[in-house]
């Protein structure tokens, strides 16, 4: 429908998942597919990693995304990541979701929309965003438990585990020490994709990892192994010379040099290619790197060629790889974010394409 599209490489995906697995033997995943799979596409991802790799529960931010997982056919265990609100009880018990309770008020709401559902417990082990106090978690639970609920895990969330491996293992001992003075025993996980990857957690029931399933590394530097997954392209709808010195995009902040082509390339900031990439992004053609000429429209984005382009020619807007001016990882490092920003940014909008052969 559009000469732009991502492509889902699903054999990457699976190859991350298989390694992430292999540094948590013992433990089962919950496969994390927030933000519609941090831009890749939920269903399709969830859909593959349950029947191809054997995945038995997934996690998410919010009511809907689990109701989006629902309404494409998935019926395994979803967590909701977030504190729930006790406004969203009921939406929650309706889909058969499975809500973290860190309050009072969240647990009653809960008991009375799905008298014995299953819930999870999160324990604020430092971070200081979502979770019971260590010290309160005994009486929590004592709570959670009166209310006849049916908590099906404990959990904990780690602040700096892509950089400090010593404050991980100091956040994991308190969690640990917390849930040593419950009366029994729950399911327990704590690793996201970069403890997986630094082995700390891995031996806790579950683990949950998100961006390195998708082949984006935690450190952004080092792929440890990863592929990532998704590649960006886009067929230019128009290629042609300006008289050198005519001007290009809202602004007029560029000026088209002798000898200059402009391709006309058919997405925009509207997209997720961030508008903070004018006249400092790149795409890649068959010649080399091409420049963005000009400030990136809602729709449309203007780069520099050394030549001419046919119509038909692929452009590569998102290499699958490091480099500095084409991966998420490398423009996140230019753009002083994240990939994780610039994949969830990824609009809802552009087409994907799943691929399976490896
Ligand atoms: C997003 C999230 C994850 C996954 O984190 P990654 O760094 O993407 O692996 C795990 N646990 C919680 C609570 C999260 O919010």
């Amino acid at each position: 429908m559009r000469p732009t599209w991502l492509e889902i490489d699903l054999a990457a995906l699976g190859h991350n998942l298989r390694l992430l697995a292999g540094r948590a033997p013992g433990a089962r995943i919950i496969a994390v597919v927030k933000a519609n799979a941090y831009g890749h596409g939920a269903v399709p991802l969830a859909k593959f990693l349950r029947e191809r790799q054997g995945v038995g529960m997934f996690a998410v931010a919010t009511g809907d995304e689990g109701a989006e997982l629902r309404r494409g056919g998935l019926d395994e265990p979803v967590l909701l990541l977030g504190a729930l609100h006790p406004q969203d009880a009921g939406d929650a018990a309706r889909f058969g979701l499975t809500p973290t309770l860190v309050t009072p008020e969240a647990a009653r709401a809960f008991a009375a929309a799905r008298p014995g559902g299953g819930v999870q417990i999160k324990v604020d082990s430092g971070m200081g965003r979502v979770g019971v106090a260590p010290a309160s978690l005994a009486p929590f639970v004592a709570e959670v438990e009166a209310l006849g609920l049916n908590i099906e895990g404990i959990y904990t969330h780690f602040a700096v585990a892509d950089e400090n491996a010593g404050e991980t293992r100091r956040q994991l001992e308190i969690f640990l020490e917390a849930v040593r003075a419950l009366p029994r025993r729950y399911p327990l996980h704590a690793a996201n994709s970069a403890a997986i990857l630094a082995g700390i957690g891995t031996n806790l029931d579950f683990v949950r990892p998100g961006i390195a399933l998708y082949g984006l590394p935690p450190d952004m530097h080092n792929l440890q192994g990863l592929e990532p997954v998704l590649s960006w392209k886009a067929r230019p709808t128009l290629v042609k010379r300006l008289p050198e010195g005519h001007g290009v995009g809202y602004g007029l902040t560029y000026r088209a040099r002798e000898d200059e082509w402009i391709a006309t390339l058919p997405f925009g900031y509207a997209d997720g290619f961030s508008r903070a990439l004018s006249g400092s992004g790149w795409v890649r053609w068959r010649r080399g790197y091409a420049p963005v000429a000009g400030r990136v429209s809602m729709d449309q984005v203007t780069v520099s060629l050394n030549g001419p382009a046919d119509l038909n020619e692929v452009f590569e807007v998102v290499t699958p790889d490091l480099d500095a001016k084409t991966s998420l990882t490398g423009r996140a490092r230019s753009l002083n974010t994240i990939h994780y920003e610039l994949a969830t940014a990824l609009g809802a909008r552009l087409p994907r394409r799943y691929r399976e052969e490896g």
